[in-house]
């Protein structure tokens, strides 16, 4: 098979509206305008809304667009989007024009009652504006709708609180960027307008065959199996991980890969993850909003090819218990406009005082709300990693590798550091092949929050999740540890010295927060605890951390959020994690009666009729009774653990909505369903596969 000639450089963007397209098609003066909007926030007046909006349909159209939509973010974690088609009322002679206005362009009122809103807005006055995001690229996704124009947007209502995730990552996005301003400012840096957090997320994800899923309930209603023994495989070889991609896969990346590059996003590198039927994509990192947007960009894309090539994408964080869950690793370093990285330290970073200091404000900040990052990441499919027997643990720690924890011990120690641990040749004995200067630190898989380079890797967000909760947290708790440490700097009359005092007084406080070991050891566990640090294991134990005193302290210091909002997130969280495990529990109830005991009682059937013939014909029954026997044993015990599933279900419905309710689903329904789950794991081993009632762990992950 020869490849068909294909160059990514031409399709590259070729759907996007951006800055090349606005440079050609609008007129100088509006491009301008539109850039000091973009660029420096200023406001923009409805005349040039109204050329941009004319233009940017004239482009659409001519890509084959027929609707528009504003496309946004509510705090449901999926996008939202309503579609206009772009036609006018009929003129006299019943003739129609294409139109989009400035206004349209700039604002959008969808009916948004039905979005989560923890109370922020009364149904009775259910108004929610979308506001156009200019910083954010529109776009034409081309689909089985043809082609629309999608116009990135914020999401807030009547009163102006934000019911999105946009709002808030765009507002700690200033709070960064004016806070990191101010400490270049103090280390002379004149020059750098803007300073931006840049964020590259690495998404895992499943690919299953698209008719086994179709027959379990499990993954269609909760995106993740209920019920599922383990296969004789699973992912102890490390086979699957960087294995070949087989061809069916090739295939279906080559079209995500396509559909991603033309409407801009970087995507760059695929591989199969470590467990069967898992694989990974990351793009090139971008600026946040861009990333946030491009993340869910890749989740549809990846959920949309794959219907396309006979499969279906599981973005759950544990479709499988016993095999390895998918996540998203939030890459995350802060860049000026002219290219300085702020987490760039330089080959001897004792010397480097500006990063060492620009260091030791991430430990404070990380080490001060690491309950914040713990809830940025809470979702009720993460439950199942963080804190249970899997990648990252729950407790949140930073690794800074060999070379920074010298320098860091040095300064806890003495006070000055003198020199860097210097990285030295990488030696394979091997002649042939040339020998590499090594990385002045190795890697640590195990940590949530990880040094690399030039970036922390915060490893604990869902891989379903929206990336924006964990970004809008990171630039908050970041500017706050900036904001005070300008506070002092910006008075103090010796800066030298005063820097110094501050970087060794942080990294005192705040050295309980790094952990170079292994995060995933029951030592560690005990040794957090000794040292202080929270471990929080649950989603439902991680919300209250939203609405602290200290929580709200900080996000009001930097207008991100008010408390009312802060209030409705948490309000939304609890209600999240009740409907999530509602509907598991409401599904397993379903498949146990309706498919699986009957199945069992049908086998049951085969193996009494077997025990009486094999009687008939005079020889022994012992294995076909016993087997009988076990059987009914298990079927009692799933008919009683169902019952019980039932009547805590409905017990569960009946609670107060709010915490209340959460924590009662995850303290009384969730190990309801656990308890029924066991015995038809079971009966699964036992029970003639031609019997089972819908396809087993093997054939969903070993063969598709
Ligand atoms: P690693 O092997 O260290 O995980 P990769 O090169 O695979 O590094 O990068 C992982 C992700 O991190 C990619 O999305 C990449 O674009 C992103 N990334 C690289 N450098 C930065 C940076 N300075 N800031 C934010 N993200 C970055
Ligand atoms: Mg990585």
């Amino acid at each position: 098979m020869s490849a068909e000639l294909f160059n990514v450089a031409d399709i590259f963007g070729e759907n996007v509206f951006n800055d090349t397209v606005m440079q050609e098609r609008l007129p100088k003066k509006v491009y301008k305008n539109l850039k000091k909007t973009i660029e420096e926030g200023k406001e923009l007046d409805l005349e040039t809304a109204d050329v941009i909006a004319h233009e940017m349909k004239e482009w659409a159209i001519e890509k084959g667009a027929t609707h528009y939509t504003h496309w946004f973010l509510p705090l449901t974690g999926v996008t939202a989007e309503k579609q206009d088609s772009f036609i006018s009322a009929p003129m006299q002679n019943g003739k129609i024009l294409m139109s989009f206005s400035g206004k349209e362009l700039i604002k959008g009122e969808p009916d948004a009652s039905s979005f989560p809103s923890g109370g922020l807005r009364a149904t009775f006055e259910a108004r929610g504006y979308t506001v156009w995001d200019c910083t954010s690229p529109a776009f034409v996704r081309q689909d089985a709708a043809g082609a629309t124009l999608c116009i990135p947007t914020a999401f807030c209502s009547y009163t102006g609180e934000a019911l999105d995730q946009k709002t808030p990552l765009l507002r700690s996005m200033e709070a960064i960027n004016v806070q990191a301003l101010r400490l270049l400012r103090l280390f002379g840096n004149t020059t750098s307008k803007k300073v931006t957090p840049s964020v590259g997320p690495e998404q895992e994800y499943f690919l299953v065959d698209a008719s086994k899923f179709r027959q379990r309930k499990d993954l269609i209603y909760a995106g993740r199996t209920l019920f599922g023994a383990m296969p004789p495989k699973g992912q102890e070889l490390d086979d699957h991980y960087f294995g070949t991609i087989r061809q069916r896969i090739a295939s279906f990346m080559k079209d995500v890969n396509t559909e991603l590059w033309k409407v801009g996003v970087t995507a760059k590198t695929q591989h199969n993850e470590v467990a069967p039927a898992q694989h990974e994509l990351a793009p090139i990192y971008a600026e946040a909003n861009i990333a946030v947007d491009h993340n869910q960009i890749v989740m549809q894309t990846l959920k949309r090819v794959a219907c396309q090539h006979g499969m279906k994408c599981l973005l759950h964080e544990k479709p499988f218990a016993g095999v390895n869950g998918s996540g998203k690793h939030n890459n995350w370093s802060i860049i000026t406009d002219d290219g300085i990285n702020m987490l760039e330290p330089g080959k001897t970073p004792h010397e480097n005082t500006q990063f060492l200091l620009v260091l030791s404000c991430i430990l404070k900040a990380v080490n001060t709300h690491a309950d914040l990052l713990r809830e940025s990441a809470a979702d009720p499919g993460n439950d199942h990693r963080l804190g249970a027997n899997e990648a990252p643990p729950a407790i949140i720690s930073v690794f800074l590798g060999e070379q920074l924890e010298d320098v860091m011990e040095q300064l806890v120690s003495t006070g000055i550091a003198t020199h860097s641990l210097k990285s030295g040749k990488l030696q394979t004995g091997v002649a042939t092949l040339p020998d590499l200067s090594k990385d002045a630190t190795d890697r640590n898989r195990t940590s949530p929050f990880a040094f690399t380079g030039n970036k922390f890797e915060f490893r604990m967000v869902g891989s379903r999740d929206s990336i924006a909760n964990s970004n809008i947290v990171l630039n908050t708790i970041v500017a706050e540890a900036f904001a005070d440490v300008c506070d002092v700097l910006e008075k103090a009359e010796d800066f030298e010295l005063a820097v110094h005092d501050l970087i060794k007084e942080y990294m005192i406080e705040n050295q309980r927060i790094v952990f170079n070991g292994n995060g995933y050891s029951e030592e560690w566990v005990a040794e957090a605890e000794r040292r202080g640090l929270p471990n929080i294991r649950s989603m439902v134990e991680a919300i209250p951390a939203i609405t602290t005193e200290k929580s709200v302290k900080l996000f009001e210091r930097f207008n991100v959020f008010t408390k009312t909002e802060l209030e409705s997130r948490a309000e939304i969280q609890y209600e999240t994690y009740a409907k999530a495990i509602n509907i598991e529990a409401r599904t397993m109830i379903d498949m146990a009666s309706k498919q699986i005991i009957p199945a069992v009682m049908g086998y049951t059937k085969v193996l009494a009729d077997t025990v009486l013939a094999v009687k008939e014909a005079g020889a022994d029954t012992s294995v076909q009774s016993d087997t009988l026997a076990e059987v009914t044993e298990l079927l009692k015990e799933t008919r009683t653990a169902l019952s019980v599933l039932r009547n805590v279900t409905e017990e569960a419905a009946a609670k107060e909505e709010g915490p209340v309710q959460a924590n009662f689903y995850h303290t009384d329904v969730f190990p309801a369903m656990e308890a029924l789950r066991s015995p038809v794991d079971k009966l699964e081993m036992i029970v003639d596969k031609e019997l089972w009632p819908m396809p087993s762990y093997g054939d969903l992950i070993f063969e598709v």
